[in-house]
């Protein structure tokens, strides 16, 4: 499999280079050259195979013979070591809890894939490799647990000091090794600055690898597609269409959704339920994409003014409007109406959703699911990970899981960085 750049002005790469590489050279994203649909038996006789069956069916076209299918299977294996159960909510509702890995947010998937794929090419060089990555929260933690102890990977995670919340801040502060956190004094915004800064200065990069982790890296972002397939095996025997309503930021998981269907996974429709950072909602009224500067609201995961995998999107229906419009929908909603809709659901159906999962429902009610529509919208993260907004909003207190009891009385380690030049000094050093 070759993957090319959607700026269309760089060399065609292998899975390993895009990997390796994260952004083109033309600062393009990377996309496949070409998807090729599974067979329909796959899906028809789907509830007869496992999580990994699942995986390896539907991600080896991607990864190529880049990886020899036993070492494939088994980082399938090691990645998706946990549980991605479709919840019951209400006659026609579920909800896809994608919060059961290491550090309670969807994003320990794609961390951990791409970490694992990365240690595999690296296996027999003593070329290091340096993640650098800049966090709002979530990111900075799954990927810090995905990479720990990865051979031949460092990993620099970059955040804005104080923006964090306590458990997010010590899940990405207090694992030592190869990982080390950069605490900002400024916000999130002039991390992903410094971030980009440095990728763009050679200075940096004749010296060293520098890669990126975050959803614009294909190994982050193609193995997202994943819990799509799983949710259908779990759905497939209500012989309903399957509505997914999927609560986006830079809308990779989503993406990667878009990316399932193609392989001939049957959904009806997608809905990407928004923040009120909603260029992409904006866009699908006016087809005018005019991306805003980011705005604070209680789901922080999604506060992203320009979603970077929107673009890919758009190439998964050719750049065709109108076929965007008839299997996508995208509907914002602000801080009020996700509360209330916290409210509703746990006083309804006693299920405790964070924030983000709360926008996801509300995509939903928004869509409008008819007589023999199914809905799924995807929790991206556990409700503990919001626990101040959750308990206030819902008046209760929640139990803390034994993944997060872990971190609580770990010491915080970081190196305070206040300028793009202490970031240099730091990565030169
Ligand atoms: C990252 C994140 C999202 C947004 O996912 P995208 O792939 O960026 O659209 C939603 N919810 C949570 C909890 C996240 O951490």
């Amino acid at each position: 499999m070759q993957y090319y750049s959607l700026h269309n002005n760089a060399p065609k790469v292998s899975f390993s280079e895009a990997v390796i590489k994260g952004l083109a050279p033309d600062k393009g994203l990377y996309f496949p050259e070409k998807i090729t649909p599974l067979p329909k038996s796959f899906f028809d006789t789907i509830e007869n195979l496992d999580t990994i069956e699942i995986a390896f069916q539907t991600i080896k076209q991607f990864v190529g013979d880049e990886i020899p299918e036993t070492e494939l299977r088994d980082i399938l294996t090691d990645v998706l070591s946990f549980d991605f159960p479709v919840v019951d909510i209400k006659e026609n509702i579920g909800t896809l809890e994608l919060f059961h890995g290491p550090t309670m947010a969807f994003k320990d998937v794609g961390a951990r894939f791409m970490a694992r794929c990365l240690g595999y090419f690296n296996r027999n060089n003593d070329n290091k490799v340096t993640v650098l990555v800049a966090t709002s929260g979530d990111t900075g933690g799954a990927v810090a647990q995905g990479f720990l102890g990865v051979k031949g990977v460092d990993v620099v995670i970059l955040y804005p000091s104080g923006k964090v919340s306590d458990i997010q801040e010590r899940q990405l502060t207090t694992l030592g090794q190869n990982i080390t956190a950069l605490e900002v004094d400024g916000v999130f915004d002039d991390c992903q600055d410094m971030v980009k800064k440095a990728f763009l200065d050679e200075t940096i990069t004749d010296h060293m690898q520098l890669t990126s982790a975050n959803s614009i890296n294909i190994a982050r972002w193609l193995p997202q597609l994943f819990y799509f397939v799983f949710a259908y095996k779990q759905l497939k025997s209500k012989g309903k269409d399957i509505v997914f309503s999927v609560p986006s930021g830079n809308f990779g998981n989503i993406c990667a959704g878009i990316v399932a269907h193609k392989l001939g996974l049957p959904v009806k429709h997608f809905v990407a339920a928004t923040n009120v950072n909603d260029t992409v909602v904006r866009y699908m009224k006016t087809s005018d994409y005019d991306p805003k500067p980011s705005k604070a609201t209680i789901s922080n995961a999604m506060d992203v003014g320009n979603p970077s995998n929107f673009i890919r999107i758009q190439q998964l229906f050719d750049n065709n409007f109108e076929s965007l419009k008839n299997s996508f929908s995208a509907y914002s909603f602000d801080d009020n109406a996700t509360r209330k809709a916290m409210k509703e659901v746990y006083s309804q159906n006693k299920y405790i959703a964070d924030p983000h999962g709360a926008v996801g429902y509300l995509g939903l009610k928004a869509y409008g699911l008819e007589e023999n529509e199914y809905g799924v919208f995807l929790e991206t993260a556990h409700p503990v990970k919001f626990l101040d907004i959750v308990e206030e909003t819902l008046e209760t207190k929640l139990q803390i899981p034994k993944q997060i009891e872990k971190v609580l009385n770990k010491e915080k380690i970081s190196v305070k960085t206040n300028d793009y030049k202490k970031l240099k000094e730091f990565l030169l050093h």
